[in-house]
């Protein structure tokens, strides 16, 4: 195969470095966002602007969406101006945001409809890890199109996961993974809150959690890194994992699989969601808890 030209459709926190990194690793990147200062800065990068969907998918052979929602895929897959108007037959569509997989398998049906090759995989990690190259990748569909794709997929990650032949596999294992993920956070934030209640300083509750087997990469990053310090900064927001505990509950909810406890983890990020803190970084859910005891939970607080 001659090198892929490619399409990038979603330029946020974590579309942006990715696509970057194909600019730096030598493809010919078309790029393509809903906000024009989104595109410039990759433009100004070296990717060449888009101003739809659809000329994405005319200038390329492998079209990446890294975008919020399955409704922000469709909305830019489908459609007049649509990424599958623009691809010509046998191009490949990567579905790399996190969404439903019912949804990705929705896309890959579309995809087919349309004459192409769809698969799913969704990332792991952080916008750090976005910017460095380093993201867990965990691709469900077809392996030969998977394998196909893969130097694509090396070069904005560490390690690719193959989960499953059929599409919607890599957002499964997406999905687990982030209710773990936000489940974590939720707990350390309110035993945190119980140590300062009790006069601890938070710094130290970080340095010995961090020495046994509580150490977590939520305490270490999210919080020690950024929220503990009173940074608030979006990476990942909490718009975002409330999105996913919600994506968790529904697929819970068709498979008919009881999980109370990830239930009651949804229902603290709604509380952070209904407290104003939706567009904040997900640490930002130290605020629930500061708000529940009366004390501040940072740094230098106590
Ligand atoms: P973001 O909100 O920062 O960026 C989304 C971008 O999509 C925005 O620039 C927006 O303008 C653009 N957009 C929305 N609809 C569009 C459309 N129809 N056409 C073109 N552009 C459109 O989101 P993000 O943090 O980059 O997350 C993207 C996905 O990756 C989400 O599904 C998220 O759950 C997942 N994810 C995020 C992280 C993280 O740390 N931020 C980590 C792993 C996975």
């Amino acid at each position: 195969m001659t090198t892929p030209r490619i399409g990038f459709i979603g330029l946020g926190a974590m579309g942006a470095p990715m696509a970057m990194n194909l600019v730096k690793a030598g493809y010919a990147v078309t790029v393509f966002d809903l906000s024009p200062p989104a595109v410039n800065r990759l433009r100004d990068a070296g990717a060449t602007a888009a101003t739809t969907a659809r000329e994405v998918g005319e200038n390329s052979d492998v079209a990446i969406t890294m975008l919020p929602r399955s409704a922000h895929v469709e909305a830019a897959v489908t459609g007049e101006y649509g990424l599958y108007r623009g691809l010509a037959k046998g191009a490949v569509h990567i579905d790399m945001s996190t969404i439903e997989p019912s949804a990705s398998k929705r896309f890959a049906e579309l995809a087919q409809e349309n004459g192409l090759r769809m698969f799913d995989a969704p990332v792991g990690k952080s916008t750090a890890a976005a910017a460095a190259g380093v993201l867990t990748i965990m691709a469900g569909g077809d392996p030969a199109v998977v394998d196909e794709c893969r130097p694509i997929l090396d070069v904005m990650g560490e390690i690719v996961y193959h989960c499953g032949s059929e599409v919607g596999a890599g957002a499964a294992v997406k999905v687990v993974n982030n209710l773990v993920s936000g489940g974590i956070l939720v707990v350390v934030a309110e035993a945190m809150g119980l140590g300062v209640k009790a006069g601890v300083r938070p710094e130290i509750m970080v340095e010995v959690l961090g020495a046994t087997g509580a150490a977590n990469w939520q305490l270490a990053n999210t919080l020690a890194q950024k929220a503990l310090k009173r940074d608030y900064e979006p990476g990942f927001a909490i718009s975002l994992i409330h999105k996913d505990c919600g994506l968790g509950a529904q697929m819970a909810e068709d498979l008919k699989v009881p999980m109370p406890v990830s239930g009651l983890v949804k229902q603290q990020y709604e509380a952070a969601m209904a407290a104003g803190h939706a567009g904040l970084d997900w640490g930002g859910y130290l605020k629930v808890i500061e708000a529940a005891i009366g004390e501040d939970v940072a740094f230098g607080a106590a």
